[in-house]
């Protein structure tokens, strides 16, 4: 049985992609801070393990790892989903908060080096193995008050790309899932558990949803072996760019 790993399970993108990775027949790994609600979805799951991780924290990785890597027994760990993130705040460069800022680069950049340096031997040792990383269209475009977070997502996507390279002539692959606006916990996160504020970021228009970026992330890595989906960008209908969202007209 294939093992895959997916970072920040216990929310939106990550628990949609245990469930549909699972589904699929893999054996799924899951890590988050929140223990009660990832060990909520993996429950009911055979062959599915919730598993404390805090990727911003070395020695959470570590023990992560060990306990992933004993989980997977024989089978080992073919894929990694390195999907933990998050935008703080939405203030301009001129008004920034550096510890925001610090926290989104540990947590999205540095969280995703950590955990693809653990995990690479595994990854290389399955002989198909897959680094898919969680990006944004954050990473391809900036917006008023997302210097913080495009500029976290513009260094995930060059990490990916310099993996992209530097693994050529190895047996894993490595694929971006870039989506637009997903309606998750994520604007809940950004605006300090604020719902209402949360609320208007999706208002008038359909957002995408988990299931919806789970799709593109199973899809990914269930393309053969010698296949490498390089890089996958994604929004609803109604968005043509960070900022050009089309909303129906409230009455
Ligand atoms: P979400 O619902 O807030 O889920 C985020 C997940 O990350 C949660 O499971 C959270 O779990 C986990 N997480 C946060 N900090 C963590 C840490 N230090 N260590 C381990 N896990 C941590 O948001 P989402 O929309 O699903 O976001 C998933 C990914 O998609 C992120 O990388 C985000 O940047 C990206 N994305 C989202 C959107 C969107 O519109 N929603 C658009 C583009 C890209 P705990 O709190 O339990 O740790």
């Amino acid at each position: 049985m294939k093992t895959a790993i997916v970072t920040g399970g216990s929310a939106g993108i990550g628990e949609a992609t245990v469930r549909r990775l699972h589904h699929d027949g893999f054996r799924v790994i899951t890590g988050a801070r929140r223990l009660d609600k990832l060990e909520h979805i993996t429950g009911p799951l055979d062959h599915a393990t919730a598993l404390s991780l805090d990727v911003t924290d070395p020695d959470s990785i570590d023990r992560f790892v060990a306990d992933a890597v004993a989980a997977a027994g024989d089978d080992g760990i073919a894929v990694l989903v390195n999907n933990a993130g998050a935008a703080l705040g939405l203030e301009s460069v001129a008004e920034a908060r550096e510890d925001l800022w610090q926290r989104m680069f540990e947590l999205n950049v540095m969280g995703v080096l950590r955990m693809t340096k653990a995990l690479l031997p595994q990854l290389i040792a399955s002989g198909d193995g897959h680094i898919l990383n969680v990006g944004s269209i954050a990473g391809f475009e900036t917006y008023p008050g997302g210097g913080g977070y495009t500029a976290s997502k513009h260094a995930l996507r060059a990490v990916t790309r310099t993996l992209r390279i530097e693994l050529l002539g190895k047996p894993v692959r490595v694929t971006e899932v870039a989506p637009g606006l997903v309606e998750t916990e994520f604007s809940l996160v950004r605006f300090e558990q604020d719902a209402k504020r949360a609320k208007g970021v999706y208002s008038g228009m359909q957002p995408l949803t988990g299931e919806d970026i789970a799709d593109c992330i199973a899809w990914a890595v269930t393309r053969p072996a010698h296949v490498n989906i390089d890089e996958i960008l994604v929004r609803p209908r109604a968005q043509a760019t960070a900022t050009a969202v089309y909303r129906e007209p409230t009455s």
